[in-house]
């Protein structure tokens, strides 16, 4: 591409003018499933087409077809930012584009990547004596450390026999667990049925200690193998919070490996008022934090802290010949802690954004929404025909619309969410609790003000009353 430096600038240009309009845009764009594929080539061009006719499409046809989750009354699922230190960091990284597999084959990479989880774990407050690397997803960080139990429970030989003759292992989790613990279990071969799950109690909705300790000695008793607990910090539904460190002397008690995921609620450690929430964490044998969430840095960024990287390298490192790092056996290879042998350099956006904003700059803004979050919350509260059904764990609550004459609150509060999400001045997103349907409330987005959160008290009422 000759004139490439051109579109780079344009490309930078356009990014940065999306981000200035993008709080006018619909957070949800109006499209049917199909419409886009329709204006889609059905084949590949033979011929190089000019990149002008390729941006062009790009502007009219994928970018108003795109979930705007850089808008700053993006109240859905949980945040995902992608600040802009982060998105130039990944724009140099991406010039560089080096595998990142291997110290050899990137070792400023590597370096910088053991460098910035050291750093997070001091901004989150864990101890000394926590390692770790940058995983692209929790799901593939909880993957890898239900793989570290299942060969744990099984002395190491899980990978070279196989499960089959093996005693059947055992994996306890709560009921508000996210489902990459599902898929964990299904992908390790340790099957759904050997996923326990633990009643909750209390206001946060926590794992109960003593339930556990009981389904523990009853799975003992009925001859199967409990390999590891997976505790969590913050649960994706309505942020459910375990109670970490009588889980982690579970843990102690039957040998057991325990990894928290505190994906989202994680980033929020850097406040120290917060980490109430997750204490005993440093108990943990691995702990999963996303700060392509919450942190600003973008999507793939996740944190997976380990206590000691031997287990995780005997369980996933394979060495054939051509991976040998000759005369560097001192060095960090991260490809043998995680399931990908390819990664991307994902310090440098982490570094950026950490030194261009500060952590004072990142608590403010964590601060905030969960400050604005909270007003809003019990505005909503106080509104007729509304119940606050969860209340806020950090910036995520949830709610139902109760008006007295409604037969059916599920489908009613269905249809509500999506009335919300068609009129495209906010975006929320519904779970269920208990049984019943409610609507998630979450404010997470860099850019978003006191007002965008408390605009959502208009919506949502406003929406409603049209039902
Ligand atoms: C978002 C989230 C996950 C999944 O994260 P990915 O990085 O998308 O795999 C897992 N657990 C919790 C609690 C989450 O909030």
């Amino acid at each position: 591409m000759e004139n490439w430096r051109e579109w780079a600038v344009r490309a930078a240009e356009w990014g940065a003018g999306y981000r200035a309009r993008v709080r006018d845009l619909p957070v949800r764009p109006d499209v049917q499933p199909g419409d886009i594929a329709k204006q889609i080539a059905l084949s590949p061009p033979e011929k190089a087409e000019a990149f002008d006719a390729i941006f062009a499409d790009f502007e009219n046809i994928i970018a108003p077809g795109m979930t705007n989750w850089q808008h700053p009354r993006f109240f859905a699922y949980f945040a995902s930012n992608s600040a802009p230190p982060s998105l130039i960091a990944e724009y140099l990284a991406g010039a560089i584009n080096a595998v990142c597999m291997l110290w050899q084959t990137s070792p400023a990479a590597t370096e910088l990547e053991t460098k910035t989880i050291d750093w997070l774990c001091q901004a989150f407050g864990l101890p000394q004596g926590f390692l770790g690397c940058i995983q692209d997803t929790a799901t593939t960080a909880t993957l890898s450390a239900v793989l570290v139990m299942r060969e744990r429970a099984l002395d190491f030989t899980g990978n070279q026999t196989g499960l089959s003759g093996a005693p059947r292992l055992r994996i306890y989790c709560s009921a508000e667990a996210h489902s990459s613990i599902d898929r964990a279990i299904w992908f390790s071969g340790i099957g759904a049925d050997n996923l326990v799950r633990i009643p909750i109690k209390g206001a946060l909705r926590g794992a109960d200690p003593a339930a556990l300790r009981q389904l523990i000695r009853d799975d003992i008793a009925a001859g199967y193998k409990p390999a590891g607990i997976i505790a969590n910090v913050g649960a994706t539904g309505v942020g459910a919070c375990d109670p970490v460190a009588e889980l982690a002397a579970i843990a102690r008690e039957f040998d057991l490996y325990m990894h928290l995921d505190a994906a989202w609620a994680g980033s929020a450690m850097i406040c120290p008022e917060f980490r109430t929430l997750w204490t005993g964490a440093e108990l943990a044998d691995s702990i999963v934090v996303n700060p392509h969430k919450w942190l600003g840095a973008q999507i793939h960024c996740s944190a997976h802290f380990v206590r000691d990287p031997s287990t995780l390298t005997r369980t996933l490192a394979s060495r054939p010949d051509y991976l040998h790092t000759l005369g560097h056996d001192e060095v960090v290879n991260y490809s043998e802690w995680g399931i990908p042998l390819g990664r991307q350099f994902r310090a440098l956006k982490l570094w950026f954004v950490l030194r261009a904003y500060g952590l004072e700059g990142l608590r403010t803004m964590i601060r905030n929404h969960v400050a604005w979050s909270r007003e809003l919350c019990d505005k909503l509260r106080n509104a007729p025909n509304f119940e606050i059904v969860t209340e806020p764990v950090l910036s995520l609550w949830s709610f139902r619309y109760v008006p007295p004459s409604a037969a059916d609150l599920d489908a009613l509060n269905l249809r509500l969410v999506e009335a919300i999400n068609s009129d495209g001045r906010i975006y929320l997103t519904q779970t269920r609790v208990d049984g019943r349907v409610v609507i998630r409330f979450q404010a997470g987005q860099f850019e978003c003000t006191r007002d965008d959160v408390m605009s959502a008290y208009d919506v949502i009422t406003e929406v409603a009353s049209t039902l």
